[in-house]
């Protein structure tokens, strides 16, 4: 048996805003193939956490690889890390795909445009060639009828599920989800599941922020439980689930189930 590859290490990741340290320390590894959903309360750091993978936040501290490869930081402006490079912050970061609470699709451009405007763009596919794979992609989400429509006319469920599909069109190292089903209506939150349910099938390496206990049980391989920016426990979806070491996840636990 093949060791598995590392898809994404997070090394000691320190983030505050101003005064307020949101983030203190946290180390992650997630193999190729690992789903790891993120829980905990509001406020503990969860976003901060995602959006430092790709540097949407600059942390003050930490090391950041993805599929082997380290992202050069050097302190910046008020001691934040920053990139050493603009062109490979650019190429980390169309490694890796980001589905948002909100789906923050481009409301002026048609679905067939969300999808294929990066790979036109950063992987310099031709028109045809994105045309092609986004329609594939349309079509593995159950969109393919809605291409020429515009994301305002498509329910939220929908435009969740084209979210994701811009992401795959990139063919990402790493998928990171925070929170996709919070803003949605609750008869259309399985719609959005199954797919991601499906790329979890498929092996995509997965990093998600969610409240949706029962799915994250079910497809995650590492669940992590953070608590004011600190990892207070992590191991497999049995154990933090049914038998966590910390009293604090355990009450956690029992208030969201
Ligand atoms: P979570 O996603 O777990 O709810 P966040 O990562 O969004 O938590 O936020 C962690 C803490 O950082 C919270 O106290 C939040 O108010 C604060 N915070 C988040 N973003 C900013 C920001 N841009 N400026 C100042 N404080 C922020
Ligand atoms: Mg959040």
């Amino acid at each position: 048996m093949s060791e598995s590859q590392v898809a994404l290490e997070l090394v000691d990741i320190y983030k505050a805003y101003g005064k307020l340290e949101v983030l203190k320390g946290v180390s992650l590894t997630a193999k190729d193939g690992d789903v790891i959903s993120i829980l905990g309360s509001s406020g503990s750091g969860k976003s901060t956490l995602l959006r430092c993978i790709n540097l949407l936040e600059q942390p003050a501290k930490g090391e950041i690889v993805i599929g082997g490869e380290e992202l050069k930081l050097k302190p910046g402006k008020e001691g934040e890390l920053e990139a050493v490079s603009r062109r490979q912050l650019e190429h980390m970061r169309s490694r890796i795909g980001f589905v948002f609470q909100n789906f923050n699709l481009w409301p002026h451009k048609t679905i067939l445009n969300n999808i294929t405007e990066a790979p036109i763009n950063v992987l310099k596919q031709s028109k045809e060639q994105a045309t092609a794979r986004a329609e594939e992609l349309l079509k593995k989400v159950g969109l393919y009828e809605k291409r020429h429509a515009y994301p305002g006319n498509l329910s939220g469920g929908q435009q969740q599920r084209i979210a994701i599909a811009r992401a795959l069109a990139m063919d990402p190292q790493v998928l990171l989800f925070d929170e996709p089903t919070s803003a949605l209506d609750p008869e259309l939150v399985n719609e959005v599941l199954s797919v991601m349910r499906e790329l979890a099938d498929e092996g995509r390496t997965m990093l998600i922020v969610t409240h949706e206990m029962r799915f994250a049980r079910e497809v995650s391989s590492q669940v992590v439980f953070l608590h004011q920016g600190q990892i207070e426990e992590i191991g497999p979806p049995e154990q933090v689930f049914d038998n966590p070491t910390s009293q604090r996840v355990r009450d956690f636990m029992s208030s969201h189930l």
